[in-house]
């Protein structure tokens, strides 16, 4: 099982580095620690321990050292597998009657009791060396042992092999922890995030600066959490960023700030969202949307992970309107094609009876993306399901069109695509052989969202074949711009709401239309996106009170006196300032390739937004919330209560 288990970890250890998921404890340690840039960390400073399991090699050979871990693994009472933070060693459990004491508290104590042992470094006797364990060479010949703790109850085996379940992991933090892999991820990330510091502080001169998380309600965005206040009827709010915060640090002349910052936001839990998250919060003053995106290429290019492909700078950019119209999205996939094709004019003439009513419309377009070998690999159970997507989510019709090896048409719609148009179509798609082309009709945007949404279940589709469209190896940056700095609200089309906060200053060729068509005003508004994740956003913002007053009163009808605070001070001389934060766990969760955006979290909460562990949010007492003026009003059918918070897709649900 032990060799099992480590030949698992080493095959991945084998591979190019970059190109896989890294898993091991050697590994760990030469990545994280050893870097050009820094000094390599005393890692048994002011400890029981002289050395880290996971450092010993042949160069320690005859070295007495005291090591203190947990034991992984036992064979036949002979050997036994030590592990710490840093990797695993073997330990040779004496056999001789003068260290029976020894020999006891190392066969008794169960998997998983932390021992420490001490003893001397000795190479393996010839051809039991193993080649694929860091510490292979070596081992340790025990002279004294010690039973620190010895652990009682395992709720699972901690090895990487055993699956368990996310509710168990989560129930159990502590040793979840122990994996390979979530030591990896959080130690990641906390280099990622020295790295980052530096840069900000000691490169650029940011100062980081804690905002409060106790604050007041903010109008528009998010929906924030609320937290009861001795005084009768008043809340504070945990702010879903420091937005305002950093704001008024510019206001107050600290010029370039940043922060680690832990932001809320009462929204539930999907597989990339969390109702607490950690942002790279930044700041400057005296900025443009260029010196913003300049530092940001800077800040990922620096702290990048020695293992991973370097990062290629800068990254390229695409406006909003261009993500829509050929990714179908804001936050576009750039890693593979099947880009979204304007096919309108093809079908002038058609006697295709959907696409011939959505061409009659003022706004009517017919759209098609080209779907590689989707003929040899796309079942018609597959085909089926995508065009149900479609239906269901957007209500668009879509036809596949296959295109055969004798290039015949062959769907509901062949018969009535003319010769000439099925040409043009294998051209403007540059369609191949076993392609299969998904057409649909409507609407520009609905169009548009639909392929882009049918664009990436295919790519799903397509790589559960074997297919390889993105490459986990690959990052793929891009900035996305020009983004409308208003949306029609969904509930009430005819009134504004902000694309992305009240705060974004508007793009300086389109301020004139705020007073007359606000809906068509850009904004200088920019987020970065990820493999088709945003992992950031920020903008250039409002530094003058009669703009911000103007939209926040007359455009979002929103109150302003929740603002005052922001607006007097932005009458006092703010400078022109603008920002950006960076989600710091989707980022971790891309890097890692990790499946949720909990595996890069030490203590996330579930998808109903509970902490498994501990049961938080937990009830409490009347009379403890009698200080706060405030009563339970328990809803009258608390099991339908229970089942409209719960997730379809969550274990704990
Ligand atoms: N506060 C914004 C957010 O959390 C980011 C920014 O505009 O800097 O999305």
């Amino acid at each position: 099982m032990f060799s099992c288990w480590l030949s698992r970890l080493y095959w991945a250890l084998s591979k190019p580095t970059g190109r896989t998921k890294p898993l091991i404890w050697g590994f760990l340690s030469r990545s994280l620690v050893l870097s050009s840039q820094r000094r390599i960390p005393e890692l048994s400073s002011f400890v029981a321990r002289t050395n880290t399991c996971g450092e010993l090699r042949s160069s320690h050979l005859g070295q007495e050292v005291t090591l203190c871990g947990w034991i992984q693994y036992r064979r036949q009472n002979i050997f036994l597998i030590l592990r710490d933070f840093n990797g695993l060693v073997q330990v040779v459990i004496p056999q001789d009657e003068s260290a029976a004491s020894v020999k006891k508290i190392l066969c008794e104590a169960p998997v998983e009791s932390v021992v420490q042992v001490s003893g001397i470094v000795i190479s393996r006797p010839p051809g039991q060396e193993n080649p694929k364990m860091p510490t292979g060479e070596i081992e340790i010949k025990v002279k004294t042992a010690k039973l620190l703790n010895s652990c009682k109850k395992l709720p699972f085996e901690i090895k990487d092999f055993v699956k368990k379940t996310e509710a168990l992991r989560l129930q159990y933090r502590y040793l979840d922890l122990r994996s390979s892999q979530m030591q990896y991820n959080l130690r990641l990330r906390s280099q990622m995030v020295m790295k980052m510091r530096e840069y900000l502080c000691n490169l650029h001169g940011f100062v980081d600066v804690e905002t409060p998380t106790l604050f007041k309600r903010t109008p528009g965005g998010a929906k924030e959490f609320v937290i009861p206040s001795r005084e009768p009827g008043k809340f504070y709010s945990l702010p879903q960023s420091p937005q305002q915060f950093k704001q008024l640090l510019m206001v107050g002349g600290l010029d370039r700030y940043f922060q680690v910052a832990r932001c809320y936001r009462d929204e539930g839990s999907r597989p990339d969202r969390q109702p607490e998250f950690t942002q790279i919060d930044i700041e400057m003053s005296f900025v443009d949307q260029t010196g913003i995106q300049s530092l940001i290429e800077g800040l990922v290019q620096y702290s990048w992970p020695n293992d991973k492909d370097p990062v290629v700078v800068p990254f390229p950019s695409m406006t909003f309107a261009e993500a829509l119209a050929s990714y179908g999205t804001d936050k576009p996939d750039t890693r593979f094609g099947m880009k979204i094709v304007d096919i309108s004019d093809v079908f002038r003439n058609t006697e295709v009876r959907f696409l011939q009513d959505a061409l009659s419309k003022p706004q009517g377009t017919v759209k098609a993306i080209c779907i590689p070998e989707g003929a040899k690999y796309l079942k018609r159970k597959d085909i089926e399901s995508i065009r149900k997507s479609a239906a269901d989510r957007f209500k668009q019709e879509v036809l596949p069109v296959f295109l055969k090896a004798s290039r015949k048409w062959n769907s509901p719609v062949a018969k009535l695509i003319m010769e000439e148009q099925g040409l043009r179509l294998i051209r403007l798609l540059e369609v191949q052989e076993e392609d299969v082309v998904l057409l649909t009709a409507g609407e520009h945007e609905k169009a548009c969202s639909s392929l882009g949404m049918l664009r990436l279940e295919c790519a799903d589709l397509l790589e559960a074949e074997g297919v390889v469209l993105r490459d986990p190896a690959l990052f793929s940056f891009l900035w996305v711009v020009d983004f409308p700095l208003f949306l029609p609200k969904e509930e009430n089309p005819k009134e504004l709401e902000s694309a992305h906060h009240p705060f974004t200053a508007p793009h300086p060729s389109d301020v004139r239309l705020l007073y007359t068509e606000p809906q068509k005003v850009r904004s200088q508004h920019y987020d970065l996106v990820l493999n088709g994740s945003e992992i950031g956003g920020g903008s250039i913002r409002i530094h003058d009170a009669e703009l911000q007053r103007y939209i926040l009163a007359t455009i979002l009808k929103e109150d302003v006196d929740l603002l005052s605070h922001l607006l007097q001070a932005l009458d006092c001389g703010a400078p022109p300032h603008g920002g950006i934060a960076l989600g710091l766990d989707r980022l971790m969760c891309l890097i890692t390739g990790a499946p949720s955006i909990r595996d890069v979290i030490a203590f996330p909460k579930s998808f109903r937004g509970h902490d498994l562990m501990s049961n938080a949010p937990d009830s409490i007492p009347p009379e403890e919330l009698k200080p706060y003026h405030i009563q339970v009003s328990w809803p009258t059918d608390p099991e339908a209560e229970k089942s409209s918070l719960n997730h379809p897709c969550h274990p704990e649900s």
